[in-house]
């Protein structure tokens, strides 16, 4: 599985890190990311130093056991903007 957030409809209101803090994370512009963790979740995301980066350029792969958890956060968000890929 792969996710990742528009965060032109994120509305900031964090739920996705209330359900699923291994994966997403709130950034200082008040918006909400995937977290960028090639160790963790394989190296999908290129690291450029800045942190996790926007949109689809911020896909990360997810391991089985938080598979749950995302689907749940992508269900319950409400900007409907986390998006899932399955592989
Ligand atoms: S649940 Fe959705 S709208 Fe809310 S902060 Fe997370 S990505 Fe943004």
């Amino acid at each position: 599985m792969k996710v990742w957030i528009d965060q032109d409809l994120c509305t900031g209101d964090g739920l996705c890190e209330e359900i699923a803090p291994a994966v997403f994370f709130g950034k200082d512009d008040g918006l909400f990311y995937v977290k960028e963790s090639a160790d963790t979740f394989g190296a999908e995301v290129k690291f450029d130093g800045e942190g996790s980066p926007a949109g689809a350029e911020g896909m990360a792969r997810i391991p089985d056991n938080l598979a749950e958890a995302v689907i749940e956060a992508a269900e319950e968000c409400p900007g409907e903007c986390i998006f899932i890929e399955i592989e």
